[in-house]
C-alpha cells in the first residue's frame, strides 16, 4: 500500500493503521529515525503523522537554510584567515575556465567572488575552448609548481578533444580542492584525512550542522556519480549511517526511498522524488539544479505552488531540485532549491582551499568544515 493522500488518507488501513503512516504491507512498528514505538511516542514523527492522519493538516518541513550554514562556515573561516594571515601565509585558489559555456563562467564567477570576500588569493585562467590536452597539461604544471597557489580548480566539463581525466589526475592531490584526484577519492575510502568533494562534504555540513541523527540512519543516496553520490555514500558510511546508493537500474526506487530517514537526491532529473516516495518525517537533502522553462512541466510541477508558477511567468524559467516541492509537506526537515545544497558547495571549496594551505605547510587539520572530515565522522 503506497502513502495514501487527500480524503482517504483520515481512514486508517487494513493493518489498522493510518494511511499516512503506512508506506508497506506491514507498517514499521517502530519510529526509525529515533527507535521509539509509535505507542511510547516519538516526538518528531507523532507530531508529524498525527497531523497528517488526523485532521489532515499539513506540516511543513523545517527548511534546512544552505546561506546560513554557509555564513557560519564562512565567519569561522575568517578567523583562520586572520590566524593565517598572523604567519604570513594567504591561501590561493587558481581557476580554469576554458571556453564560454555560460553556466560555468557563472559558477567560475561566483567560487572568484567567494575568494574576494574571504580574502583569499584568486586567479582565473582562461584558456581558449579549442585548447588541447597537452596546453591544459602544461598549464596544471604550471599552477602545480607555483607556491602561492594552494588550490587548483578545473571548471568542468571541458570541451571534447580535451581528455578530462588526465587533466584532472595531473592536479597535485595536495592542491585538489575539488576532491576528484584518485589518491583523494582513495583517501576517503579508506577513511583517511583528505580534501573531499565540494557538494557531498556540504551536504554533510548541512545534516551536522542542523543536529539531524546519523549514526545509526538509514540512508538512501539517489545518485552514484564521481562527483557527488560516490563521495556521499562514502561520507555517510563513515559517519555509521547504513547507506543504500540508487541509481537509474535500481528495482522500485520508490520503494527504496521510502524505507530512508535520510533521502540524499543527486539524479539531475527535474522533481523527479515525489511526496509518496518519503517516509514522513524524514530528512530530505536535494542536491539537483534543475531549469524549467518549458511552461506545461512548470505548471505540472508547480500546480500547487502559485508563488514559483508565478516566478515562471515573470521570468520564463524557474529553478527546481531533483525533489518534488510537495516533498515539503511530508519530510521532516529538507534543503530549498536554491538556497541549499549550491551555497554549501562553494563554501566547502573555500574550506578546502584554507585546508590545502595549511595542510601543505604541515598544520594540521582545520576548525571550520572538520565535521565533514572522515578522521572526524570515525569514532
Ligand atoms: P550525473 O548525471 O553525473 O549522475 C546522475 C546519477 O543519477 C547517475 O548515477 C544516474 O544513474 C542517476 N539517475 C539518472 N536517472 C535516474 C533515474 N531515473 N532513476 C534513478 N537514478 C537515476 O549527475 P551529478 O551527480 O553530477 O549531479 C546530480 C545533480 O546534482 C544534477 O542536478 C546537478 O546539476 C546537481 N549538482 C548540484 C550541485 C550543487 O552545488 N548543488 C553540484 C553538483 C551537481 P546511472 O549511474 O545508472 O546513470
Amino acid at each position: 500500500m503506497k502513502l495514501a493522500r487527500g480524503r482517504s488518507a483520515r481512514r486508517a488501513c487494513s493493518a489498522g493503521v493510518s494511511p499516512a503512516l503506512c508506506v508497506g504491507k506491514k507498517p514499521p512498528a517502530r519510529c526509525r529515525r529515533h527507535g521509539a514505538t509509535r505507542r511510547a511516542g516519538c516526538a518528531t514523527m507523532s507530531r508529524k503523522l498525527a497531523l497528517l492522519a488526523g485532521s489532515g493538516e499539513k506540516v511543513p518541513a523545517r527548511i534546512l537554510n544552505g546561506i546560513t550554514i554557509r555564513d557560519q562556515i564562512y565567519a569561522e573561516l575568517k578567523q583562520e584567515l586572520a590566524a593565517l594571515s598572523g604567519d604570513g601565509i594567504r591561501p590561493g585558489l587558481a581557476a580554469v575556465l576554458v571556453g564560454e559555456n555560460p553556466a560555468s563562467q557563472i559558477y567560475v564567477r561566483s567560487k572568484i567572488a567567494a575568494c574576494e570576500q574571504l580574502g583569499i588569493g584568486s586567479w582565473m585562467r582562461t584558456p581558449p575552448a579549442t585548447v588541447t590536452t597537452d596546453e591544459m597539461l602544461a598549464l596544471v604544471a604550471e599552477l602545480n609548481s607555483r607556491d602561492d597557489v594552494d588550490g587548483i580548480l578545473v571548471q568542468l566539463p571541458l570541451p571534447p578533444q580535451v581528455d578530462t581525466k588526465r587533466v584532472l589526475e595531473a592536479v597535485d592531490p595536495a592542491k585538489d580542492v575539488d576532491g576528484f584526484h584518485p589518491v583523494n577519492l582513495g583517501r576517503l575510502v579508506s577513511g583517511r584525512a583528505g580534501l573531499v568533494a565540494c557538494t557531498p562534504a556540504g551536504c554533510m555540513e548541512i545534516l551536522r550542522r542542523s543536529g539531524i541523527p546519523i549514526e545509526g540512519a538509514d540512508a538512501v543516496v539517489v545518485g552514484r556519480s564521481d562527483i557527488v553520490g560516490k563521495p556521499m555514500a562514502l561520507l555517510l558510511m563513515h559517519a555509521s549511517a547504513t547507506v543504500t546508493i540508487c541509481h537509474s537500474k535500481t528495482r522500485d526506487l520508490p520503494g527504496v526511498v521510502r524505507r530512508a530517514d535520510i533521502v540524499i537526491a543527486a539524479i539531475g532529473r527535474a522533481a523527479m522524488i515525489e511526496a509518496d516516495w518519503v517516509w514522513p518525517g524524514a530528512t530530505v537533502i536535494d542536491v539537483g539544479i534543475n531549469r524549467i522553462t518549458d511552461r506545461a512541466e512548470a505548471q505540472k510541477i508547480f500546480a500547487n505552488f502559485p508563488a514559483k508558477l508565478a516566478q515562471f511567468h515573470e521570468k520564463g524559467s524557474v529553478l527546481v531540485g531533483d525533489v518534488h516541492p510537495g516533498v515539503a509537506e511530508v519530510a521532516g526537515a529538507i534543503t530549498p532549491v536554491p538556497g541549499g545544497v549550491g551555497p554549501l558547495t562553494i563554501a566547502m571549496l573555500m574550506s578546502n582551499t584554507v585546508k590545502a594551505a595549511r595542510l601543505r605547510r604541515g598544520r594540521g587539520q582545520t576548525a571550520p568544515g572538520s565535521l565533514t572530515g572522515v578522521a572526524a565522522a570515525k569514532p
